[in-house]
């Protein structure tokens, strides 16, 4: 029975894994689209354009909004990172459930456009976890550390805007209890209109 994707927004803070619970569930199952952003940061060592991101001058991304290609778009420290239109549209058309791995500014645009979204906010066990985690990396200098310590105490703000939070304690069980959440708000009235018609119709013809 045809049932309508659902767009899905995930964020954290950096170094909550969000990017290795996205992978996992696009492994784990096929339903999901990922969508990949349009940024005017510099490409990390082993990041691929058209993969990680698409790599655009500021000139470009300007360009690019002016065209309205982007759905949304938030300056991020000091560089523009927005989510290509046509991609999403076209995946959604296809009733497949779209993930956007974007930050809170975003998550409240795309939020106010499509208010049948889902916000999903993956949560660190506990702050100290979350300082261990990124000082155990071993990339970043203790200036870095803190500035992105200092970020996440500003970004959880705003966690009570979005609809769940999962806890990343063990990546198989935040995967699963992720796709969970997501089986569970596709059951939505919303997302199965084609199923409850038919019934609905099946019951009228009956009685008639
Ligand atoms: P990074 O530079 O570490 O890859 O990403 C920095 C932040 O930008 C992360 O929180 C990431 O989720 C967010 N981000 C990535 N793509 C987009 C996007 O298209 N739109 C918005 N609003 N944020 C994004």
């Amino acid at each position: 029975m045809n049932r309508r994707g659902i767009l899905i927004v995930i964020s954290g803070f950096a170094g909550t894994g969000k990017g290795t619970i996205v992978k996992g569930l696009l492994s784990k199952y096929d339903d999901f689209a990922l969508s990949v952003s349009m940024t005017t940061r510099n490409p990390r060592p082993g990041e691929v354009n058209g993969e990680s991101y698409f790599f655009v001058t500021k000139e470009e991304f300007e360009k690019t909004i002016k065209e309205d290609g982007l759905i949304e778009y938030a300056s991020y420290c000091d560089n523009y990172y927005g989510t290509p239109k046509a991609y999403v549209e076209e995946q959604l058309a296809k009733g497949r459930n779209v993930i956007l791995e974007i930050e809170i500014q975003g998550a409240l645009i795309i939020k106010e456009k499509f208010p049948d979204s889902m916000l999903l906010f993956i949560m660190p066990p506990s702050a100290k976890e979350l300082k261990d985690r990124l000082t155990g990396r071993g990339t970043e200098t203790p200036d870095v550390i803190a500035k992105r310590m200092r970020r996440a105490a500003d970004e959880s703000e705003g966690i009570e805007k979005y609809d769940y939070i999962v806890v990343n304690d063990t990546i198989d069980k935040c995967v699963e209890d992720t796709y969970n959440i997501i089986e569970a708000y596709h059951m939505r009235p919303v997302f199965n209109e084609d199923f409850i018609n038919t019934v609905r119709q099946g019951l009228k013809d009956i009685n008639n």
